[in-house]
């Protein structure tokens, strides 16, 4: 029998569930695994433009498993955290070689770029599986009920159990997505929670209290290390320098203008402003500038305005160049 939890959860969602592009009935776990790897690091309203891009470029796995690299990235360009699109290429030819889509979590957690979250939710929404996909929306709804003070990676065992508990015999696909959209409409993140929408409030520690706001607990955060870089758009013959950066590391393989921490020492550039850009764990400060060069510079390639608008795939640290670029004539 369903419990009152699950009944007052599933009849708010029947009503307000929100219409997403990757919302239906049965999705494919491929389609779960696009919206979900997209959903990581990046906003909703964002992902939904790329979510349709993507699947008319690759519409199934095997299209995708066929992608070229540079042009994945190209299609990528502006989500950011491009190590996800690399993942996904590697796991869809992967996944070329099986049968079938897997199904279990020890089989999918061996697939690069499927971690505990990724994998719950192609198991509780594709696929049907008892399990709860336990991400920045469960933690808050978790702490908020029980008045929890606990970390989030403390909490995650004993969230996952509760969870599951309340699940009981309802459909994982259903339960799953109800509390994300109930994480991300009504007991939100920033501000305070819209309690008197909420079809939990009678289960609410938090609400009894008057302290919803108080959970989950912050964490201290790392402080940022801040790295400053001259970057140039230096030109030859009408076309600009750029190189592939390495395959490992930040940004790894995408294209970037010539960087230096210091100063290069050329007389006829020209200074043409400042931008920043936010990592994770860094921030970058930028400094910018434009010229011409008849030095030749070692690892980089002339590539032409087209070329860097339309096929290079240049993460949006480097946007403050490209608007530059595609102004002018
Ligand atoms: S009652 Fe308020 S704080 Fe509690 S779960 Fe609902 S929205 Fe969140």
């Amino acid at each position: 029998m369903q419990s009152t939890f699950c009944n007052l959860l599933l009849s708010w969602y029947k009503k307000n569930a929100r219409e997403l592009p990757w919302r239906k009935e049965n999705p494919s776990p491929y389609e779960v695994l696009l919206s979900e790897t997209m959903l990581q690091q990046t906003r909703v309203e964002a992902v939904k433009e790329y979510y349709h891009k993507f699947l008319l470029a690759y519409p199934t796995l095997e299209a995708l498993s066929k992608a070229k690299e540079d042009d994945l990235f190209h299609l990528w360009q502006g989500l950011g955290y491009y190590r996800r699109a690399e993942n996904l290429l590697k796991t869809a030819k992967i996944l070329q070689n099986c049968k079938d889509f897997p199904v279990s979590k020890e089989e999918l957690l061996k697939l690069p770029g499927i971690g505990e979250y990724t994998s719950s939710a192609i198991r509780a929404i594709a696929f049907h599986e008892k399990d709860i996909a336990i991400d920045g929306n469960f933690y808050r709804i978790y702490s908020r009920l029980n008045a929890s003070s606990l970390p989030f990676l403390k909490a995650k065992k004993v969230m996952k159990d509760y969870f599951m508990e309340k699940l009981g015999d309802v459909d994982p696909s259903t339960f799953n997505q109800a509390c994300m959209d109930l994480g991300e409409l009504v007991c939100l993140p920033n501000g305070k929670p819209l309690c008197e929408n909420c079809p939990l409030s009678s289960f609410c520690f938090a609400h009894q209290k008057g302290e919803e706001t108080s959970y989950p607990q912050k964490e201290e955060g790392k402080e940022k290390r801040t790295e400053h870089l001259y970057v140039y758009l230096l030109q030859k013959d009408g076309k600009y320098y750029l190189r592939k950066r390495d395959k490992k590391g930040l940004l790894s393989s995408l294209y970037e203008f010539p960087n230096f921490t210091s100063p290069l020492t050329l007389s006829n550039v020209t200074y043409l402003g400042k931008s920043h850009h936010t990592f994770t764990h860094l921030y970058w400060e930028m400094d910018w500038y434009a010229g011409e060069t008849l030095k030749e510079l070692p690892s980089y390639s002339l590539y032409s305005k087209e070329e860097i608008l339309n096929v290079l795939a240049i993460p949006s640290a480097f946007r403050f160049g490209i608007n530059k670029i595609k102004k002018e004539k």
